[in-house]
């Protein structure tokens, strides 16, 4: 991680979903941030009216922090007064409940997948696609607006794409899932039903993962004065298998890539760990430095033992193999709550403060 700077002054922030999974691990993210204080939680009926360490199951290590515990949880629908919310609701109510808030003239930054495709929302990982910000420009029917987090699996994928892409070229991925039960949400912590067992369907994760690769990877066109501002999705043949398996924390996936150049073991090492982006060059707070991890172990990565490394904002690359000079396979983790959706959120608002963009729809 690297140091945060004092250059702006602390942003009141709600969190949506804040009881879940996901929110808990916002809420504990945010408790120390230098940039956001949470002043707003949000849940549903159920936990409406009651402080916040009574009405949430604490699913992660220690008690929920002290400075939200006794803070009363509001119903999603009830008015916001801060100007920068994250959203971790469940896609079922998500797509309403973040509209009304971009209506409001709130900036949203929403790990649902509800608003993920729309054409004119940016799904951002900072470090690969931060020019993709631009495309808030072409939500003109709101005076807010809504940025996304992609899928958790998504988010690992592409960092560990974007480096061959940039260096090598892509031509064709295939990435076989193992995905954690937390992914899952709350529910999936409770049951016993994933113990000793691998389940190899996820609803709907497959499409997300190769349609959202194509849209991260994609090029920003066009402008908004022409009003054809867009993403011009990336020509890449991507593949997707994705299994729950029985691991708490952590997303790993088996990973085959064909490149457009040749490339030797060496030049493909130093692509992933010469890798950085827009989070690392601004310094901003939950940035992690480095971005990915090479393990040269002929075991590794693992959950268990990786996954937390960086604070859980770093990705992990091992098992790399050459099928032929443009033919590598390899293993990629990454931390399914934090870097795949708390984490990544809290990256995606940093960049858009540090871009000005919650500044300007202030003043729009
Ligand atoms: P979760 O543990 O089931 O939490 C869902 C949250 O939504 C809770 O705060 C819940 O409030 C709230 N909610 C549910 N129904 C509602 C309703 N009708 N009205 C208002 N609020 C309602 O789920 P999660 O795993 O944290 O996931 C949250 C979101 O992030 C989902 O959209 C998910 O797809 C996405 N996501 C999850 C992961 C992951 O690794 N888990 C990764 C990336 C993205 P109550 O507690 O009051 O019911």
């Amino acid at each position: 991680m690297t140091d945060s700077s004092d250059d702006f002054p602390r942003t009141p922030v709600a969190v949506l979903g804040a009881t879940g999974l996901v929110g808990q691990r916002m809420v504990a993210m945010l408790a120390e941030h230098p940039w956001f204080e949470v002043v707003e939680l949000l849940a549903s009926e159920r936990s409406a009216g009651r402080p916040y360490g009574e009405a949430t199951e604490w699913l992660l290590a220690g008690d929920a922090p002290t400075s939200v515990a006794g803070m009363d949880v509001r119903a999603v629908g009830s008015d916001v007064d801060s100007p920068l919310c994250f959203s971790a609701l469940d896609s079922s109510v998500a797509r309403d409940a973040e509209a009304q808030l971009a209506g409001a003239g709130k900036l949203v930054v929403s790990n649902a997948s509800s608003w993920r495709m729309d054409p004119r929302v940016p799904l951002l990982v900072p470090e690969v696609n931060a020019p993709h910000l631009e495309l808030l420009d072409a939500q003109t029917e709101w005076p807010g607006g809504i940025l996304t987090n992609p899928n958790c699996s998504t988010i690992g994928l592409v960092l560990a794409l974007e480096p061959l892409r940039r260096e090598l070229g892509l031509e064709r991925v295939r990435a076989v899932t193992l995905q954690a039960i937390s992914g899952a949400g709350t529910p999936s912590l409770r049951t016993a039903g994933m113990l000793a067992n691998v389940v190899p369907f996820i609803r709907g994760e497959e499409e997300k993962l190769e349609v959202e690769t194509h849209k991260i990877l994609g090029e920003l066109a066009g402008s908004a004065e022409a009003g054809d501002l867009r993403i011009d999705f990336a020509e890449i043949d991507v593949g997707a298998q994705c299994n729950r398996v029985p691991v708490i924390d952590g997303h790993m996936l088996c990973v085959n890539v064909e490149l457009e150049d040749e490339a030797d073991l060496e030049e493909l090492r130093e692509a992933w760990t010469g890798f950085s982006g827009a989070p690392q060059e601004l310094e901003l707070p939950s940035a992690p430095a480095p971005v990915i991890l090479v393990h040269e172990e002929e075991d590794a990565p693992q959950p268990l033992l990786h996954r937390d490394a960086g604070e859980g904002m770093a990705i992990h690359i091992g098992r790399i193999r050459q099928r032929s000079p443009r033919e590598v396979q390899f293993t990629t983790l990454s931390h399914n709550t934090v870097r795949g959706a708390a984490g990544g959120s809290l990256l995606v608002a940093e960049l858009a403060l540090a871009s000005g963009v919650l500044s300007g729809l202030t003043m729009r």
